[in-house]
């Protein structure tokens, strides 16, 4: 399978959702023949300020590795192309907000034979701000703890302007183009049984009777 491609607003819910969807599949695929990734900006230790377009507000130790946000895509396309094949399904979790970024991915699944297909979570745009607000306010309280280690278990907050820039640079998914399809979508308020219900679809188009033969020339 397949190349999930989860995106949304920034502080949307994608994280949370990717992981049910992760939960899923390892059940899922458990005995079948594929394997199952999940490559995130955290797994591969991605700051949020890359998105940042005013680079004099980035911390200086977060301009080491994967320092601009070309850096950082070029290291998640490298960490998606290693391990997608027909038999490996891979979750890449992260805002993929960029069309062009979104049809390169298609064709590197394409490439390799095997489907891709957008997993699009909806959130309103004032939750999404207010969770990135909880998470500024929980930085700022840590860093007025002298002597505390900064909790490793919590994502990052963007900084309010790269927020809603990012809000604003957002490309919406289009179904009817063939990269951004199939396209399945969450809300924040969906329940858990609606979540199973679109990741049973999902499996099915990807992966079960549904699957269509993919071709590199197509
Ligand atoms: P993102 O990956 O888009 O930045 P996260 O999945 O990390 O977003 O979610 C941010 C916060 O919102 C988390 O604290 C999470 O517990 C909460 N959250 C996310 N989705 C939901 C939801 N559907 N219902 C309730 N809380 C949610
Ligand atoms: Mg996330």
């Amino acid at each position: 399978m397949p190349l999930i491609i989860v995106t949304g607003l920034p502080t949307s819910g994608k994280t949370t959702r990717a992981k049910q969807l992760h939960e899923y599949l390892e059940k899922r695929a458990a005995g079948s023949r594929y394997r199952l990734h999940y490559i995130s900006d955290d797994t591969l230790s991605i700051s949020r300020s890359v998105y940042d377009l005013s680079p004099d507000k980035v911390p200086a130790h977060t301009r080491s590795a994967n320092a601009s946000e070309k850096d950082a895509r070029a290291s998640i396309y490298g960490a998606v192309k290693r391990v997608l094949s027909d038999k490996d399904i891979v979750i890449l979790d992260g805002l993929n907000y960029i069309k062009g970024w979104r049809y390169q991915l298609h064709c590197e699944a394409k490439a390799v034979r095997t489907p891709s297909c957008i997993l699009q979570i909806g959130c309103h745009k004032d939750r999404a701000r207010e969770v990135n607000g909880e998470r500024l306010r929980r930085e700022a309280e840590e860093a007025g703890q002298q002597g505390t280690a900064p909790s490793e278990e919590q994502p990052e907050a963007y900084e309010p302007d790269n927020w809603e820039n990012l809000v604003f640079r957002y490309e919406e998914p289009n179904p009817m183009t063939r990269w951004d399809s199939p396209l399945f979508a969450l809300v924040w308020e969906d329940s858990q049984d609606q979540a199973r219900r679109v990741f049973d679809s999902l499996w099915d188009a990807i992966a079960g009777e549904g699957r269509k033969v993919v071709r590199p020339n197509q």
